[in-house]
């Protein structure tokens, strides 16, 4: 393609899943996956337990590997093999349903550790970034204090200022708000609200979907491991098509 021809193109998928197939043994968890993630998209992945949701976001930053197709992150081709990992894992931020914080070390310290050993950066400049960003979730006073010494809003937006850290172009959410008392969601989601303000690329798995309605450019349902509808929001909410996917709603809404 020549330039011009490229500029006015669209852009690239940040995020590109072509045919993937995955299998745990004989188990076929996720079948004939096509996704294509535009920069900047907002993504709410929703379904059943068990229907793949884990696995989907899982295989973008390659916590796990696929038998069949094609995965592309930001240029990365992650089934190429195995060198490409630490490549993406520096890109792709993820944030678990359990906090998953190292409890023998700070606040402060959990969020300097991967930019200090797998950025090389410096104590003091890895501190400051890590300010930054505590400042960011709002809970800067909270540095010097252990994860335990925490309520579990606060140790979740420690997860995320601990992903921010590292300057992600993507960030995956899975079933960020799940495991918090129900008074604590909404300073999670707040949280993630105001990373979409900036324009942050998300995949969130979360079945909030007051959030799903104002945040999502799109909505993804996954059923039995396959992707069986995506709409905005309006339209995913007022007019499903599936018959899985209206049962779902009528069971959450
Ligand atoms: P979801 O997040 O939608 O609940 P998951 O992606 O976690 O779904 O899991 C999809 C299916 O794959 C489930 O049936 C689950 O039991 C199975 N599964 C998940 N992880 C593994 C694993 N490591 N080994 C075997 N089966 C797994
Ligand atoms: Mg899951």
């Amino acid at each position: 393609m020549t330039d011009a021809a490229a500029s006015t193109a669209t852009p690239a998928p940040i995020i590109r899943m072509e045919g993937v197939n995955k299998w745990y043994g004989q188990f076929q968890v996720l079948t004939g996956i096509d996704l294509a993630v535009r920069a900047g998209e907002r993504i709410v992945v929703c379904g059943p337990s068990g229907s793949g949701k884990s696995t989907l976001i899982r295989c973008i930053n390659r916590l796990e590997t696929v038998q069949q197709g094609r995965i592309v992150v930001d240029g990365i081709e992650l089934t190429a093999g195995g060198r490409n990992v630490d490549r993406v894992r520096a890109e792709v931020g993820m944030v678990f349903q359990q906090f998953n914080l190292f409890p023998h070390l700070t606040i402060l310290e959990n969020c300097t550790l991967a930019p200090m050993r797998s950025r090389g950066m410096g104590k003091a400049e890895a501190e400051e970034v890590a300010m930054k960003y505590l400042t960011r979730v709002r809970i800067p006073e909270q540095a010097k204090k252990y994860p335990s010494q925490l309520s579990g809003g606060q140790q979740q937006r420690v997860a995320i200022a601990r992903a921010l850290c590292m300057s992600p172009k993507i960030m995956l959410f899975d079933e960020p708000t799940s495991a918090l008392d129900p008074e604590m969601v909404k300073e999670v989601l707040d949280t993630m609200i105001s990373l979409a303000d900036d324009g942050m690329t998300m995949l969130c798995v979360t079945h909030e979907m007051g959030f799903a309605r104002s945040v999502a450019d799109r909505v993804i349902f996954m059923a039995e491991g396959r992707i069986v509808e995506q709409a905005a929001p309006r339209e995913f909410f007022s007019n499903p098509q599936d018959e899985r996917t209206r049962t779902f709603l009528g069971q959450i809404l």
